[in-house]
């Protein structure tokens, strides 16, 4: 799952062209569906800002979650995980996958791999499955399948299921099965976020003013 022919995206900041094809992180997904104008802000323009304190509080716990599983954890190769699967549960955590095909890559915070299936998992901060943290999940659970069906023989016809948890706790608050209706959303999603990319869409600012009082681009942004 290495980037063979990766190289850093020359304007985008923290996109890549991986294998000819703009390569962005999964998790702007998420920053999509809040609002698209921040990531132009962000990304294009450059616009650094300090962390919030949610940020910052989410950072903490996901070390905290990434040390504790360091101690007990066992390493083993992703092909290894893989057929080990088969037979009993597994739980990995911080799994790096890429998908140059749809120019997607991320960290999915944890992976149980059991015999009948995969379920991945996204931490959040509070129990609300708003439609941004969905796609972001389900565009990790893309770049999944991306890689296993290119591997079929470790997959098996395993289904995914992609799930939010309350992060910090075991509360699963939201799941649902990897579908093809999922799929295809998540496909269209990420086409329109290349062709925002590219250049050939305009980004969209919100039209939720309660977004933008919240927002670390406010200062910047002609729209808010
Ligand atoms: S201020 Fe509002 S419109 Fe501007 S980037 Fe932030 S959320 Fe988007």
């Amino acid at each position: 799952m290495h980037d063979k022919n990766s190289e850093n995206h020359p304007t985008i900041k923290g996109a890549k062209i991986i294998d000819g094809k703009l390569n962005f992180p999964i998790s702007w997904l998420n920053q999509q569906g809040y609002c698209e104008y921040s990531i132009y802000l962000e990304y294009m323009e450059g616009i650094s800002t300090l962390p919030t304190p949610e940020m910052m509080k989410g950072q903490e716990i996901h070390q905290e979650l990434e040390d504790k599983f360091k101690e007990e954890a066992v390493p083993a190769t992703f092909a290894e995980m893989m057929e080990l699967s088969q037979k009993e549960e597994l739980l990995s955590r911080e799994l790096w996958v890429v998908s140059p095909e749809y120019g997607i890559r991320g960290f999915i915070d944890e992976i149980w791999l059991t015999p009948d299936e995969f379920i991945i998992i996204d931490d959040k901060p509070g129990t609300v499955a708003y439609y941004s943290t969905i796609n972001q999940v389900f565009g990790y659970c893309l770049a999944f399948k991306d890689i296993i069906e290119k591997n079929s023989e470790i997959s098996n016809g395993r289904k995914i299921r992609a799930a939010l948890r309350e992060r910090g706790t075991d509360n699963i608050f939201w799941s649902a099965e990897f579908d093809q209706t999922a799929e295809k959303k998540i496909k269209t999603l990420i086409n329109r976020m290349q062709d925002l990319l590219n250049g050939s869409k305009a980004f969209l600012p919100t039209d939720n003013p309660r977004k933008c009082a919240k927002c670390r681009f406010s200062s910047y942004c002609e729209f808010k």
